[in-house]
């Protein structure tokens, strides 16, 4: 049988021998670099802070391929930051991307009140309809329905739809992590395992 050679171990690369190997082939991955993962790989630019160093956000993947590699039982964790993305101006001000289109719209209007006006509607063609928002508790639901009455008000077109979170983790928030992480506890059924080790590191220094 011929022998199938991968040249680069980028998330493609690996993907594709991964179910080489899967259908009983022996593929090879050759990589030039020290580290695989290519441009998906994370690296620690400082002491502590371990980022991806190109791609920082995960774009179209396909959920069989998460259910064959079983990633999620290997810790591979997907996270949904909010806000999705800041990007920091050199006058000091900064420019938030959130899930909410109408905490975004007012980021924007920092800095243009023509682009802020005109967000909702770029979302709009973008084809989305409902916004969904996760409620821990009870406490959750005041600011998020404020947050929900401002974007009916700003497009009666979007719905938003809450849902609740399950029971065993109504209680978990980032002040509490971080309290028992600070106190030497262990978070590892509350954080994924990357925060986790950021948290460790972060207190061991104190
Ligand atoms: C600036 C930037 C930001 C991006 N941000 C995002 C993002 O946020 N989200 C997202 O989903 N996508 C993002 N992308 C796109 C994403 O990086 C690519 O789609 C993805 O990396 C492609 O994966 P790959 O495995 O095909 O190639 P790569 O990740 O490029 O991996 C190729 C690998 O092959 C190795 N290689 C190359 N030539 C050889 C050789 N001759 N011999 C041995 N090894 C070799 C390289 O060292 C590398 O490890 C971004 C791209 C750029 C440029």
């Amino acid at each position: 049988m011929s022998r199938v050679v991968v040249i680069g171990a980028g998330h493609n690369g690996l993907t594709a021998a991964f179910y080489l190997a899967r259908a009983g082939l022996k593929p090879l991955v050759l990589e030039r670099r020290q580290t695989v993962g290519g441009a998906a790989s994370t690296e620690e630019i400082a002491p502590g802070f371990r980022v991806p160093s190109l791609a920082h956000a995960i774009g179209p993947l396909r959920s069989s391929i998460v259910s064959d590699m079983r990633l999620e039982s290997r810790g591979v964790t997907f996270i949904r930051p909010n806000p999705r993305l800041v990007a920091l101006a050199a006058s000091g001000g900064a420019l938030v991307f959130a899930v909410d289109h109408a905490r975004t719209a007012e980021s924007i209007r920092r800095f243009s009140s023509r682009d802020a006006d005109r967000y909702i509607d770029f979302c709009q063609t973008l084809g989305a309809r409902v916004i969904v928002r996760g409620l821990r508790a009870a406490t959750d639901f005041e600011y998020e329905l404020q947050i929900a009455h401002a974007n009916a008000d700003l497009r009666p077109q979007i719905d938003t739809i809450f849902m609740p979170t399950r029971t065993k983790h109504g209680f978990v928030s980032a002040s509490l992590v971080r309290e028992i992480a600070s106190h030497g506890g262990d978070v590892s059924r509350y954080a994924p395992a990357v925060v986790c080790e950021a948290l460790t590191k972060k207190f061991a220094k104190k």
